[in-house]
Formats: C-alpha cells, sequence, structure tokens
C-alpha cells in the first residue's frame, strides 16, 4: 500500500485554508455590509428610507400644486414646554417651502411660545381641557382632531400630520411623506416579528388583533394623509375607544393600539420608515442613515399628571 507523500498532504490542507479563507472573509464583509431596507410594503405601498426618493424631483412636483399641510400638535399641562424646540425645529426641516398651518391644543394657550414662523407658515392656538390622566389626554387627540377637522381644518388645508410634541426634527422631512394615508413603523419593532407587536391582544377590545394578523407596529406619534382620509381614521378609532370604554376596557397603548387595528383593515397608502419616528435614547442603527424626527427623553413623573 502506497502512501500519501506528508507535503502533498500539506499542500492540501493549505489549499483547503486558503479557500476557507477566501470565502469567509467574502461572506462577512457581505454580512457586515448587510444595510439592505425594504422599501415597498406586500400591497405596494412605498415604504420611505433615504436613498429612495429624490427630494428635489418630488418637491418640483408637489410645490407647483400650492399646497397647504396642516399640522396638529398637543401641549397639554407641562407639555406645553416641548412647543419651543418642536416648533423651532419644524421650521428648519418640516415641509420646507410649503405652506404650513399648526394647530396647537393646549389647556394653557398663555404659556404658547412666540416663535418666528417663516412666511406661509401660520400658527392657531386651540384651547382644550386639561386631565389629570395621560391616558385620557392621549385617548382624547382623536375626538379632538375629528370635531377640529368638521370645524376648521377641512377648509384650510389638503394634507394634515398629527405629531407628538415631546419630539424634535432633526434632518429634511418633505414632500416625499405626503399621501392619501401615511403612517410610521415605529422604532421599537421594525426589526421584529408581528409576534412580538404589542398590539391589544383581547377579543373584547375593538382593536384586538389575533397573534397571526398584522402588517407592521405603526407609531402613534405620527399619522398624516389627505384631511378627509385622517378625518375617518380619527372618527372611527375615536368611536371604537369609546364603545371600548362603554365596556370598561382600554386598549394596551390607547389610540395607538386603535391605530394599529384601523391600519390592518385600511392599508395605510404610503410608510414612513423609523428615520421618521425614532427615539432618542435609542442608538442609531445601520439601517437609519438620518433621524428627521425623534422623541426627546423625558421624565415622565415630571411631565405627565400621573405616572
Ligand atoms: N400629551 C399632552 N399632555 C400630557 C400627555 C400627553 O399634551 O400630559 C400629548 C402630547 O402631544 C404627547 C402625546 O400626547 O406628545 C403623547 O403622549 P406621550 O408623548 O407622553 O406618549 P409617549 O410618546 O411617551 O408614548
Ligand atoms: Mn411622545
Amino acid at each position: 500500500m502506497r502512501f500519501i507523500k506528508p507535503y502533498v498532504l500539506l499542500v492540501i490542507a493549505g489549499i483547503f485554508l486558503l479557500l476557507g479563507y477566501v470565502y469567509f472573509s467574502f461572506f462577512s464583509e457581505r454580512l457586515n455590509r448587510c444595510t439592505d431596507v425594504v422599501a415597498v410594503t406586500p400591497w405596494l405601498a412605498p415604504i420611505v428610507w433615504e436613498g429612495t426618493f429624490d427630494a428635489v424631483l418630488i418637491d418640483n412636483i408637489y410645490k407647483p400644486m400650492n399646497l397647504t399641510v396642516a399640522t396638529t400638535v398637543f401641549a397639554v399641562g407641562k407639555y406645553v414646554r416641548f412647543l419651543q424646540d418642536f416648533l423651532e425645529t419644524a421650521e428648519k426641516h418640516f415641509m420646507v417651502g410649503f405652506h404650513v398651518r399648526y394647530y396647537v391644543f393646549t389647556d394653557r394657550p398663555h404659556d404658547v411660545p412666540s416663535v418666528n414662523l417663516s412666511q406661509g407658515r401660520h400658527l392657531s392656538v386651540i384651547q382644550v381641557p386639561g386631565s389629570n390622566r395621560w391616558q385620557e389626554i392621549s385617548a382624547r387627540r382623536m375626538e379632538i382632531i375629528q370635531t377640529t377637522i368638521e370645524r376648521q381644518i377641512r377648509g384650510e388645508a389638503d394634507y394634515i400630520f398629527c405629531l407628538d410634541v415631546d419630539s424634535k426634527f432633526h434632518a429634511h422631512w418633505g414632500s416625499e411623506s405626503l399621501g392619501r394615508l401615511v403612517a410610521v413603523i415605529h422604532p421599537g419593532y421594525y426589526e421584529q416579528t408581528r409576534d412580538r407587536f404589542p398590539y391589544e391582544r383581547r377579543p373584547a377590545s375593538t382593536a384586538y388583533i389575533p397573534m397571526d394578523e398584522g402588517d407592521y407596529y405603526y407609531g402613534g406619534a405620527m399619522i398624516g394623509g389627505f384631511v378627509e382620509d385622517v378625518y375617518t381614521l380619527a372618527k372611527v378609532c375615536r368611536t371604537r375607544f369609546e364603545e371600548d370604554a362603554g365596556n370598561s376596557i382600554e386598549a394596551a397603548w390607547q389610540e395607538e393600539s386603535h391605530l394599529n387595528r384601523y391600519l390592518l383593515d385600511n392599508k395605510p397608502s404610503k410608510v414612513l420608515s423609523p428615520e421618521y419616528l425614532w427615539q432618542d435614547f435609542k442608538a442609531k442603527t445601520k439601517e437609519v442613515k438620518v433621524i428627521r424626527f425623534s422623541g426627546v427623553i423625558k421624565n415622565y413623573a415630571d411631565v405627565r399628571p400621573n405616572v
């Protein structure tokens, strides 16, 4: 029996080592570079990420339409303290070059800061009742948005965005965000599977979503679209919230839960990536190239009427 010479074995082992090295270095480099994002929903609505649109081109389409964008923001109780930064940063980054009408809802109209607004931008203060339960303030937003659209916004704007006040703009948020019904993927759940989403899971609630249903977990801090589409959304969510209240049930995340149920049945025509709703306490991830709007870090005990 003839033995293979040791040096031949060494050469063979060397070749395998080299091949293994080439393969793994190529593979791991691919892994490191893998920051691709999905830019379309299964129902073919765009998911807006940096790099998927041409801001100048989109602006050139929308600007000649002479649109007005309503922006509602609630600053009830101590939340008035967030208004200054919210408005100042919105003036720098939000729908620049468009007509913008801010609607500030507050129980403290005298504490609304005076912020210099660019030409074509207006601010109205609308007095609303205070409350000693943040859940109620948060929940009543839908009702107030509904009634204010009926009374005022309908005749004054084409599109509307409803935003959380405890936030700041950090980069461009423009006409790429316009659409019939626009929702944002919650930054805490864009990497999770749907069984992990904090949807309302009790069938007794009208916001109930079974474990095997759901597209995305949408953030309640931003909802947008045509005034009429957001009106219907607000009206339906408000009605369901009240129906639940009548049955002594409050959905897990109040209006965010109802919003998620509504958007499951009424698919958004455009979905904004978490670039449009980040959280300051959350470290930036590889996929997020630009943070456009982000919730500030707040001391809940300090700003909320109850904890
Ligand atoms: N809000 C308010 N006063 C309150 C509680 C809430 O004005 O006492 C409004 C405010 O616009 C806030 C939104 O409701 O941005 C949602 O509440 P919060 O930001 O506390 O919820 P979170 O983003 O922490 O889930
Ligand atoms: Mn918030």
